[in-house]
């Protein structure tokens, strides 16, 4: 093939799903020449799966790009069609956001965004290969065009030598009917980076005229919606309803008696799978005792009549895929407009990288999305964004950022992904992080919103309006503190809602706010000094109040295991001399590299006694 020079560029970025849309932002918007390559330009920020964004933890980690300077929460309070705040009935630290999204709506205005952003161009085309000279990175299409760049993220997503799978059926390609992308992960091998083979499912989409609503149960959406974008507060009307209806015996003996025919048992898939989005085959077998399994129909937009059958991924023959779906009520005379699939990849081990999202030994090039293991639309947006900002700040020279454990989930999704890897597409939960009362997903902002300025994501206008919302909040506290009801006002409303009356004192606003059965909104009625405060900065207050003594506790947990991650272990440190290592910590500490004494402790096989045996080591050479 013939080959020419196209252009050189600060940074370049492979992949226009949510990783590379975030990177891609980032970099140009910290000011870099970028560029996006993309395999079909009307596939940008494509949801080849569930048309939602949010959920429980990936909610956090939309507030967490929001909060950063990311785009993703501002362009999904743009075209929700429904919202809903999840585990409402449970503590803050698992209050958790989800919207419905208009598929299409949401790509439309992603690719306007990236369109109308300056310093960043896009191109349709597959990068076939990479290769680096003379510290810079040359990349090239199948059309030919060679372009050179400072920095690469590579956000290929599910397409690195896709493999579509349903029942006898497979095929190469990428989601949705797009090409599949099979050239670039033998340029990858070259560089000596490893490969992994995951897999991921998705369910089919029926016409909405073929499926009886009256034999389902509707879900509406909340009537108070809550914007995902710290920037927003009024943004609209749900516009849609979902419903729910079950699987049930007649579904799971059409599952059984076909589970001979099924790639996953017939072992004609090789990739793994996530565990925690099962396909209904994987979930008849590992929860046999279950009589029914939900599942919601979601419509995919406003303007198309496609619905999501959520909780019926799969990859069984088509034929199967029709009997199961007229065996559930409400579907018996659904018509299946795109059949349920599964997805073979290739992506990394995420082992390779830094936290800076960097690889270890490629200077220069960046991993983000599922092309670092993970699996969701947040969770490839939330590592793009830092890929993008770090790819940013190393063509400027500058230190790449990370975040810490206790200060985000994006933290310990990184940490996690780079200290330990992942055997299977990881998904963000809340139980992954050790402090998620400290990062709950109304506070984002006070977490992250400093960095995101100081590194020039976050405007001065946003800035300035974050601190004033961060006064208002904190003399709001204050006051509640300081302000004490008397007896003749506080009793009368404390038997009112059934409870004892004081005796002689009165009673600080505050404690009345720590008792569960009161909200911040209940007390308005014996508070007439309140202040005008917006439902964040109120959701803020009571919070803070109600959880103060817990959230304290996890902050003095976090001080004591920032000190240990402090304590950094040189990079050119010899671990087979370490006397009284183990073997088999002296080999895990040598293959992961550890840059600090906690990100060792979090890698499996490496003691508590390991650790002692590490810390009087390097205490011992600091003396020396
Ligand atoms: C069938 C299926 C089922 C899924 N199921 C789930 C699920 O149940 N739960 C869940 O959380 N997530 C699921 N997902 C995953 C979700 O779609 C991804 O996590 C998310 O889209 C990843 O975003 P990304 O930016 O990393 O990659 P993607 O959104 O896949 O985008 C990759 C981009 O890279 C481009 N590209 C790839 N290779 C090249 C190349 N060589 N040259 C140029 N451009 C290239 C593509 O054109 C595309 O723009 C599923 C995805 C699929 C396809």
């Amino acid at each position: 093939m013939q080959t020419y020079f196209a252009g050189d560029y600060d940074t370049a970025v492979i992949g226009g799903g949510h990783a590379g849309c975030e990177a891609a932002l980032a970099s140009s918007r910290l000011g870099c020449k970028t560029i996006i390559f993309t395999i079909n330009l009307d596939s940008i920020a494509n949801l080849p799966c569930n048309p939602s964004i949010g959920g429980t933890a990936k909610g956090h980690l939309v507030r967490e790009i929001d909060a950063l300077g990311g785009e993703m929460g501002k362009a999904a309070d743009k075209i929700f069609i429904q919202s809903r705040m999840l585990n409402k009935g449970k503590g803050p630290a698992v209050y958790s956001l989800r919207i419905q999204a208009d598929r299409r709506a949401y790509q439309r205005v992603m690719k306007q965004t990236l369109e109308c952003q300056e310093n960043l161009d896009i191109k349709q085309g597959e990068i076939i290969d990479l290769t680096q000279k003379d510290g810079l990175w040359n990349i090239t299409t199948h059309t030919g065009a060679v372009f050179s760049a400072n920095t690469v993220i590579i956000a290929t997503g599910t397409f690195l030598r896709g493999k579509i799978i349903l029942g006898e059926v497979s095929y190469s390609g990428g989601p949705d009917g797009l090409f599949a992308a099979n050239s670039l992960s033998e340029s990858l091998k070259k560089l000596n980076i490893e490969l992994l083979r995951f897999k991921t499912g998705t369910p089919a989409r029926v016409h909405k005229r073929s499926i009886d609503f009256t034999k389902m149960q509707q879900q509406e959406g909340d009537s108070d919606i809550v914007p995902f974008s710290f920037e927003n507060d009024d943004i609209g009307e749900n516009k849609a309803v979902c419903y729910l209806t079950y699987t049930n015996e007649k579904t799971h003996t059409i599952i059984r008696n076909n589970l001979h025919r099924s790639p996953l048992y017939s072992g004609m898939v090789e990739g793994i799978g996530p565990r925690y989005c099962p396909s209904i085959e994987d979930k008849i077998v590992r929860f046999a005792d279950k009589e029914r399994h939900q599942l919601f129909i979601e419509p995919m937009g406003l303007d198309t009549d496609e619905m999501y059958v959520q909780g019926l991924s799969s990859s069984l023959p088509e034929d199967v895929q029709v009997d199961m779906l007229h065996s559930i009520k409400g579907m018996e005379n659904a018509k299946m407009m795109r059949s349920a699939y599964a997805i073979e990849y290739d992506c990394i081990e995420p082992t390779q990288l830094k936290h800076t999202l960097e690889f270890k030994n490629l200077d220069g090039l960046y991993g983000a999305g599922q092309f670092n293991g993970t699996s969701g639309y947040e969770e490839a947006a939330a590592q793009g964004l830092i890929a993008g900002i770090n790819a940013a700040r190393k063509v400027k020279g500058l230190e790449g950022i990370t975040l810490a454990r206790d200060e985000a989930y994006l933290g310990v999704l990184i940490d996690d992904l780079v200290t330990k890897g992942t055997k299977e597409p990881y998904r963000m939960l809340t139980a992954r992080a050790e402090f998620r009362l400290l990062l709950r997903q109304d506070n984002a902002d006070r977490r992250l919103t400093p960095l995101g300025y100081e590194i020039g994501l976050i405007s001065k206008e946003r800035y300035d309006r974050y601190l004033a919302k961060l006064d208002r909040v904190d003399r709001e506290i204050k006051r509640l503190k300081k302000k004490v009801i008397p007896p003749r006002i506080i009793n009368p409303y404390l038997e009112e809602r059934g409870m004892p009356p004081l005796l002689n004192s009165g009673l600080h606003l505050s404690d009345l706010l720590k008792r569960p059965q009161i909200s911040y909104e209940d007390m308005a009625v014996i508070d007439d000094e309140r202040p005008n405060l917006s439902r964040f900065e109120r959701e803020q207050v009571e919070i803070f109040i109600k959880y103060e003594g817990y959230i304290n506790k996890q902050c003095d947990q976090a001080a004591r295991i920032e000190r240990a991650e402090k304590t950094i272990i040189p990079e050119n440190i010899e671990y087979e001399k370490i006397f009284g290592l183990r073997i088999e910590a002296k080999q895990k500490l040598a293959k992961f590299r550890p840059n600090t004494i906690g990100q060792a402790s979090r890698i499996s096989g490496v003691s508590p006694a390991d650790l002692g045996v590490l810390l009087v080591f390097l205490q011992t050479e600091k003396n020396q």
